[in-house]
């Protein structure tokens, strides 16, 4: 069902969003600066303290915090002070009276390996999105230095960070055959996924429904799986069946993270079919349980209207 916002709300959350996209709140600096807040206001500031003072901000500073009100005043693209400011200590005001302002928004699933050619995200920045995790769903690049490194001659208006997927380090191994793959196959993919997680790879994704991934059994995403664990990564997974079979791909997912000993991420967590409808209890009810094992497994779930 559509969500219904007033003229107005839809108003705030747009300057809001811009006021993000202005100032890129890093939360390091945030919650520095908040420290800082304590000290009292300074009378008679001078137009050049700072660039930018935003006045009356609800903040929500992303450690979990409830929400404050006070100014941010910018200076040099960073965070100066947090607390009461004088409006006349900078050149430009923004008064966000009403309006909340937080650090950038993570959207840990995007699909944007051509980002390059657009490198203002304006998209992602229009909605407060301020860093991108890219190569879900079992398709990324297989040379991790070369696309992180593009930014160096090309820089983005965004964060932006990769996991490996595993459908394009078999596509470049075995192609789109349907089989599994010999031992000095396995080894090859292994080492494309052990260069790309030093190469600053986050993690192993998988797309187990698309080909070819969908071609590989079990125990092939947790050799590969194992790799990406011993740099310290994650699995994220496009899971095997998001309709009838959706228990069993839940479990399998389940298992690689407990196998190869790494933290699980259920992408766009669902029921597809029909007939499940009213069943999340259950597909929730094992992510809860692998969790109480103490496996570290979470999910991502998108809004269908
Ligand atoms: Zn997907």
């Amino acid at each position: 069902m559509p969500i219904k916002l007033s003229k107005r709300r839809q108003l705030s959350l747009l300057v809001s969003f811009l006021a993000l996209a202005l100032i890129s709140i890093n939360i390091a600096n945030l919650s520095r600066a908040q420290q800082r807040a304590t000290t009292p206001a300074p009378v008679g500031g001078s137009v050049n303290d700072y660039d930018l003072v935003i006045k009356n901000a609800r903040i929500v500073d992303g450690t979990g915090n409830p929400w404050f009100i006070a100014d941010i005043a910018v200076k040099d693209k960073r965070i100066a002070r947090i607390g009461r400011i004088d409006a006349a200590s900078a050149a430009r005001t923004i008064d966000a009276q009403g309006l909340t302002v937080a650090p950038g928004f993570i959207d840990v699933h995007a699909h944007v390996e051509g980002i390059y050619n657009q490198p203002d995200a304006e998209n992602f920045v229009r909605m407060g999105v301020t860093s991108l995790v890219t190569g879900n769903c079992g398709n990324s690049t297989t040379d991790v230095a070369q696309f992180l490194g593009r930014i160096k001659d090309r820089p983005l208006a965004v964060n932006i960070g990769t996991l490996v997927a595993h459908g394009s380090v078999r596509g470049k191994v075995l192609g789109l055959e349907d089989r599994a793959p010999s031992s000095e196959e396995m080894q090859r993919m292994e080492a494309l996924v052990e260069q790309a997680m030093r190469d600053g790879a986050l993690g192993l994704s998988t797309g187990l429904i698309y080909v070819p991934g969908t071609y590989a059994k079990t125990d092939e995403i947790v050799a590969l799986a194992r790799v990406a664990a011993r740099f310290g990564g994650l699995y994220a997974t496009h899971m095997r069946d998001e309709g009838s079979e959706v228990m069993d791909a839940i479990r399998e997912s389940i298992q690689i993270g407990e196998q190869a000993n790494l933290p699980v991420e259920i992408s766009h967590f669902k029921i597809s079919s029909r007939k499940l409808w009213g069943r999340s209890t259950d597909t929730l009810g094992l992510v809860r349980d692998a969790r109480k094992r103490g496996l570290q497994v979470t999910v991502d779930q998108y809004a269908y209207t």
